[in-house]
């Protein structure tokens, strides 16, 4: 594949540098510091506002771990994950840190789930036995299909690798500033985008990227109108202690994989890694919360309960019945599609600003090359390097919706 050129043609040169930026990042999770990056690698002038802190824990992108995984039902992520897998490479052999860990990706469920045969199938994975290939350390139902991806998976070190990006962004001559919340994305006096903050600060940039994570749906309404319906759920992050004398057979170094589980509850989990003697056993979903008024709690007995019920019947070696170490809160914007939009915003701002929310939970992994495609998209127009890794980016319409409340498909449980 070809490296992709230095120059900014579509933004800088139009521009005649009449704006302070060529692309105006807002919102500093995982996408935002990954597209500042690729904008700035590409000899853009960008710029990173971030509302809050940066690396704060009230978005989405925080946290010792992220599941990277190939399995998908969904074979149109599989492009995406390899190029991001490219893409993660590259950032750390450039910034020097290590950010992911390479594992198998174990995927169980009950043989009649659409979605796990497809994962499988998409990923390549192999049927196991279970007893033999990780000792009894997780039990499944009789009948239940069992495989492993070898190469499938891995963990990413989720706050490191937000913060490797924004120095990598800032390394190639960003401007990255926190507790600069944007209220204000106007179209310039004569072309471009004029981004108010609430500290009264105007900035002037050819394009603009939003990459607002759980406020996606707030700040799009209220800067342009446009209703996307993107749903914030509490989503927790569980700690289990591993029980005495095992502790090493579930560790990354052994050979423990990140899995995932397509039964009732869609369990998933990483390999104890991050916190000696813990290992991260999780659900997916939550109930759907503010991002700027949060109850921190609400429905995590349920949660937690169903995750140790689940625990004490598959993972014999993991102390459930005391309940979790560690409970930690991250919100997840869920599509009804649970698809990503990644599209220009249209209306009066036409290509001017590129929008990438609604990650759905499982947008981590693909940090990079989202930020690649909205970089690109905002300083060329398009997004080559995802057309040429074959990402298809027709299924991540912001338009989608349009008379059609499910978007892409009605399956909300198969990513
Ligand atoms: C518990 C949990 C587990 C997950 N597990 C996985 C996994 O295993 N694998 C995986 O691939 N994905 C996973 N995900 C999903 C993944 O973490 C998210 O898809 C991803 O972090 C979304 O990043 P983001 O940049 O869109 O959002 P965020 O990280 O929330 O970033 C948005 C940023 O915009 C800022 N902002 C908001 N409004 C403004 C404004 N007006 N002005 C300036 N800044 C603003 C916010 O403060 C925030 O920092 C998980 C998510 C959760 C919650």
């Amino acid at each position: 594949m070809a490296a992709p050129s230095l120059a900014v043609p579509h933004a800088a040169s139009s521009a005649g540098h009449r704006f302070e930026f060529d692309v105006i990042v807002v919102g500093a999770g995982i996408m935002g510091s990954c597209a500042a990056h690729a904008a700035a690698s590409r000899g853009a002038r960008a710029l990173l506002l971030e509302r809050f802190d940066l690396l704060h824990h009230r978005g989405s992108s925080h946290g010792e771990s992220r599941i990277i995984r190939d399995a998908y039902a969904k074979a149109r992520y599989v492009p995406m994950v390899r190029l991001a897998r490219r893409l993660w490479a590259d950032a750390e052999a450039e910034s020097g840190y290590g950010v992911l860990t390479a594992t198998p990706q174990l995927s169980i469920g009950p043989r009649g789930s659409a979605s796990l045969l497809a994962a499988v199938e998409n990923s390549g994975a192999e049927e196991v036995d279970l007893a033999r290939r990780l000792g009894g350390a997780v039990r499944v139902p009789d009948g239940w299909l069992t495989a492993v991806s070898e190469s499938g998976g891995g963990v990413l070190h989720a706050t490191k690798a937000v913060a490797m990006f924004q120095a990598l962004a800032v390394k190639k001559g960003a401007v990255v500033r926190d507790n600069a919340e944007v209220v204000g994305i106007e179209k310039g006096p004569e072309d471009g985008v004029v981004v108010r903050t609430s500290g009264g600060e105007k900035f002037h940039g050819a394009k603009c990227v939003v990459t607002v994570g759980a406020w996606a749906s707030k700040l799009l309404r209220s800067v342009a109108g446009v209703d996307l319906p993107i749903q914030p759920l509490h989503t927790l992050t569980l700690y289990w202690r591993i029980k005495p004398g095992c502790e090493r057979n579930l560790t990354a170094e052994a050979g423990f994989p990140t899995f995932s589980s397509y039964g009732d509850p869609p369990v998933y989990g990483t390999p104890s890694l991050e916190l000696p003697g813990l290992i991260k056993i999780s659900c997916d979903g939550g109930p759907p919360c503010d991002p700027d008024n949060r109850d921190w709690t609400a429905g995590d007995r349920e949660v937690t309960e169903r995750v140790a019920r689940w625990i004490e019947e598959s993972m014999p070696h993991v102390e459930a019945a005391r309940g979790p170490v560690i409970r930690q809160s991250c919100i997840c914007s869920m599509t009804p599609d649970s698809d990503f939009v990644m599209d220009f915003l249209g209306g009066d701002f036409g290509e001017d600003v590129v929008v990438g929310a609604g990650f759905s939970g499982h947008g981590f992994k693909m940090g990079p090359a989202v930020g690649s495609i909205l970089a690109e998209m905002a300083i060329d127009g398009k997004a080559s390097t995802a057309a040429e890794a074959g990402v298809e980016l027709g299924h991540y319409r912001i338009n989608r919706f349009d008379g059609n409340p499910m978007g892409n498909d009605a399956a909300k449980d198969d990513y």
